[in-house]
């Protein structure tokens, strides 16, 4: 019967969870889709067409949950079965392999401290999580599967990393030349296998628009099945929602925290708003920018203009058109209003960048890597207006990343980690391009 016919199919599609673009000129797909092809056709970024609830039992027996059930928990609706629960279980868990915690800097700011993944930033997270379920998706395929990534830092390391020796997939990254720091290009330069580094003579932003322009190019998408592994991946951005869920794990108040978020693409704070939404307990969230303030002067009333990218020291951010703010605007129904209830921004310079990371190493003896020393001086500020609440900064990254900024700063060395050390030893390698789509596009052609 064609009624219920359509009753039936109009029910299980409430439960399948898809991903919509956010410019809804393309079809919903399901995750596997989102996950294989990165961006939409039409160029916008896919959403879940429905923002799942954690279930109350959930969250208030949130402290004796271990982490790796929790993520399990948190992930599978997105996942929604097309990965079997077991492997799903192994994936959460090996994604997740070493520690989050949440370390008291004053009596009112925490550090959740997210670098203490294999490429020392919070960035691993994602990489790891995308490259098992693409692992997943592509066995047993014909067609290898080409993942080309831009870099401002830290997401080529993470990538690499992530990705070493994943069968049927290669990974291309492309990262603006002197413009990340030694450890970050060793990281990026010296996996070999089955990963490459373009070093472009160019910016972050140089870098991204090579890569777009190559993900619509007809003859390169004949010759590869290309996809990203940006953040705009939905299986990289998903999963940062769970470092807020170990957060809120460790926090000792009854009172929700206000969480400072060191942002450039705006992908982890808003995996971070997806999690509010889902019903985790979040005072205020703060987008803290360096000069790149595209979002700041928005949120302040200004009209939404990307502008280029300025240079840092907080490089990871230097972000001048954020890929994931349209996101934001999607989780908040275009309603601006909402948006300004729930989220500040603030830009920081990199003079006091510097001050902060002194200050508080100084006063505190914490030592802040530069964006994370971002986070913090827009939280102390939100803080201080805001006399009765507390809050979280996420520190997204080891201040052994950026070891001149912080000698600048403290005219202290950052001790090197040993998990560290075995990569000066590596010889790294990459191959140099110009800063246009023409010359990455005659090199893929004719490798
Ligand atoms: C990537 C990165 C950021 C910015 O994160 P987005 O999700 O792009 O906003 C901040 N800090 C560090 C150390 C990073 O690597």
């Amino acid at each position: 019967m064609r009624a219920s016919g359509w009753n039936l199919a109009h029910c299980f599609r409430s439960f399948t969870m898809q991903y919509y673009s956010t410019l809804k000129k393309a079809e919903p797909v399901n995750f596997k889709q989102a996950t294989i092809t990165g961006q939409a056709p039409d160029k916008g970024l896919y959403f879940p067409e429905k923002v799942p609830m954690f279930d109350s039992k959930l969250l208030s027996d949130w402290k004796n949950i271990g982490k790796n059930e929790l993520a399990f928990r948190i992930m599978k609706p997105y996942v929604n079965g097309e990965i079997p629960e077991e492997m799903l279980q192994d994936i959460v868990a090996e994604t997740i392999d070493f520690d989050f915690p949440l370390v008291p800097i004053t009596d009112r700011i925490w550090s959740l401290e997210l670098f203490h993944g294999p490429t020392l930033a919070f960035k691993d997270v994602g990489a790891r999580f995308m490259s098992r379920c693409l692992g997943y998706f592509n066995k047993g395929n014909q067609k290898k599967v080409t993942v080309l990534v831009a870099t401002s830092g830290d997401t080529g390391g993470a990538v690499a990393n992530g990705f070493e020796n994943v069968e049927g997939i290669e990974v291309i990254i492309l990262y603006p030349e002197g413009k990340v720091s030694p450890v970050q290009e060793l990281q990026l330069t010296t996996c070999g296998n089955n990963i490459t580094a373009l070093k472009v003579n160019g910016n972050f932003d140089d870098c991204q628009a090579m890569v777009k322009q190559a993900f619509m190019d007809k003859d390169l998408n004949e010759h590869y099945q290309l996809t990203s592994a940006n953040s705009i991946n939905v299986a990289r951005w998903l999963p940062q929602q769970l470092y807020y869920c170990f957060a809120l794990q460790q926090w000792g108040f009854d009172e929700a925290p206000v969480i400072s978020v060191p942002s450039g693409n705006f992908g982890n704070i808003c995996a971070g708003m997806l999690a509010w939404k889902s019903g985790l307990k979040v005072d205020h969230f703060i987008a803290a920018c360096n000069a790149n303030d595209v979002v700041p002067r928005f949120l302040l009333g200004d009209d939404y203009e990307p502008r280029k990218a300025v240079a840092t020291l907080s490089n990871a951010m230097d972000v001048g058109d954020p890929s994931n703010f349209v996101r934001i605007m999607e989780l908040f129904v275009q309603d601006k209003n909402a948006l300004q209830q729930m989220i500040s921004s603030q830009s920081v310079c990199d003079e006091t960048t510097l001050a902060t990371i002194k200050q508080v190493f100084q006063r505190n003896g914490y030592l802040l890597d530069p964006h994370g020393a971002v986070g913090y001086k827009a939280l102390e500020d939100y803080l201080q207006m805001h006399p009765g609440k507390k809050g979280i900064l996420l520190e997204t990254a080891h201040p052994v990343k950026f070891p001149d900024v912080v000698k600048q700063a403290t005219g202290q060395e950052v001790p090197i980690p040993e998990n560290v050390k075995p990569l000066f030893e590596k010889t790294p390698k990459s191959i140099g391009m110009d800063a246009s789509f023409e010359a990455l596009q005659k090199w893929l052609l004719n490798r």
